[in-house]
């Protein structure tokens, strides 16, 4: 449903990303997995909007995404540096892509209610965000991202700043809302352990372009080149 073709970004005269063509279906959890600089963060962040692309094509179904705005493209994100914000309390995080689309009442009020159940945060949601542990505002920027169910959610090392044992249980929790909700997922991470726990598909990066991209399971056990299998072998 997601479909990029010859994608191509230059900073100046460096090219970030080399032609890229990826196709994500519905409701697949992709990852992308890679060595800093191979351009991971910079293909989110023109999924999202936030970069322009200087070539190539990107749809979702016959919908040109260049042309819309960030907000017009109707995507959840969960950024690390996208943080909550701080005066408003748990329940009005949530609520507030609500209010920006228009959905107000009883029927926002239950979709409020309906995913901090979700996350495991009823019984928080009059606190502020400082009020809360870290893993708990992850909770709710991930509450806050699906609330108005967005068709692909995008992920940037959102459990990069956890330690390991609330990076494990929120690992938990994004494989359960996934099933849950059923929502496309692309997911940047560091960490190949969870790439490999939450994955449908994983897209190996190197130098803007995709080393591997296949099942987890595909790219360990028959890596199609050496980079991938230099790639899984050096981290573990
Ligand atoms: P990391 O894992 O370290 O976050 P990454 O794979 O996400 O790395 P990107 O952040 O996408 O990599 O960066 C890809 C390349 O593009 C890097 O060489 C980076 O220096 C360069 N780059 C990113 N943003 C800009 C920018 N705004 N201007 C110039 N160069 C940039």
């Amino acid at each position: 449903k997601l479909h990029i073709r010859r994608l191509v970004k230059n900073f100046g005269d460096t090219e970030v990303l080399k032609a890229l063509d990826l196709d994500v279906s519905d409701g697949e959890f992709l990852t992308l997995l890679g060595p800093s600089g191979s351009g991971k963060t910079t293909l989110l962040r023109i999924i999202a909007g936030f970069e322009n692309v200087t070539s190539g094509e990107m749809r979702i179904g016959d919908t040109d995404l260049r042309s819309l705005t960030p907000s017009e493209r109707q995507l959840g994100m969960v950024f690390q540096n996208y943080a909550l914000f701080p005066h408003m309390t748990v329940a009005d995080n949530v609520a507030y892509g609500l209010n920006v689309r228009k959905v107000r009442g009883p029927k926002r009020d239950r979709r409020v209610a309906e995913m901090l159940e979700i996350v495991g945060l009823e019984h928080l949601r009059d606190r502020k965000p400082a009020q809360l542990s870290g893993g708990q505002q992850q909770r709710v920027a991930l509450a806050r991202a699906l609330a108005y169910e967005p068709e692909i959610l995008l992920m940037d090392e959102p459990l990069g700043a956890l330690d390991r044992s609330l990076r494990l249980q929120m690992e938990t929790e994004i494989k359960r809302v996934h099933r849950q909700i059923g929502t496309t997922v692309i997911y940047v991470t560091h960490d190949q352990e969870e790439a490999l726990v939450l994955s449908d598909r994983v897209a190996i990066m190197s130098q803007g372009n995709f080393a591997g991209l296949d099942t987890p399971m595909q790219l360990f056990r028959n890596p199609p080149n050496s980079f991938v299998a230099k790639f899984f072998s050096d981290s573990n």
